[in-house]
């Protein structure tokens, strides 16, 4: 007995009427990147389906050179295995969210973010940059620092969205550019 008993019971019941789905493009074309806290599942707010959006989850939903790294591969990865496949030689959107009442917003607090550092050993600047306080700067500045890298695929275009969390609803700030 462990915490992922009832868990495992509910993918029991999932692995019941499960039908596989072929590696392919994103049916929906989009790959999310958002924040990993558990109220902003965007399965769930997008009604996303198996093989719709490979979705990347951070402290914050910030575009780190991590995730930048990761989306410089997925987009060789699906130029090498569909490159002709998307529509007029594009391969999907990143959809950048960011949401209101985000816990990072705990770190622009210097008190707060010293003792974090302190406490957990990641350095204070790295907590300082993952700070989402106002999603609609957040999402900007990540937006830009995307469209702005040398990785990113001019396959790939990038939008900028906020979720919020007191209704569930989903605004689009910054319409898909391409680099
Ligand atoms: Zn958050």
């Amino acid at each position: 007995m462990t915490r992922m008993t009832p868990l495992l019971e509910r993918n029991e019941q999932f692995a019941g009427s499960y039908t596989p789905v072929a590696l392919g493009l994103p049916a929906a074309q989009v790959l999310v990147v958002t924040c990993l806290d558990h109220r902003v599942d965007p399965a769930i707010f997008l009604g996303l389906q198996l093989g719709d959006a490979p979705v990347i989850r951070n402290a914050g939903g910030r575009v780190t050179q991590a995730v930048i790294d990761d989306l410089a591969y997925l987009a060789f990865l699906a130029g090498q295995l569909f490159g002709g496949q998307g529509a007029g030689g594009t391969l999907f959107e990143v959809a950048v969210i960011h949401h209101t009442q985000c816990g990072t917003g705990f770190l622009a607090d210097s008190s707060f973010r010293h003792q974090a550092a302190e406490t957990t050993g990641v350095p204070e600047a790295a907590l300082e940059a993952s700070a989402v306080v106002d999603p609609y700067i957040t999402v900007k500045a990540d937006v830009g620092r995307l469209l702005a890298s040398p990785l990113l695929s001019p396959k790939v275009s990038v939008s900028g969205h906020v979720y919020d969390i007191a209704t569930g609803r989903l605004a689009t700030t910054l319409d898909a550019r391409y680099p």
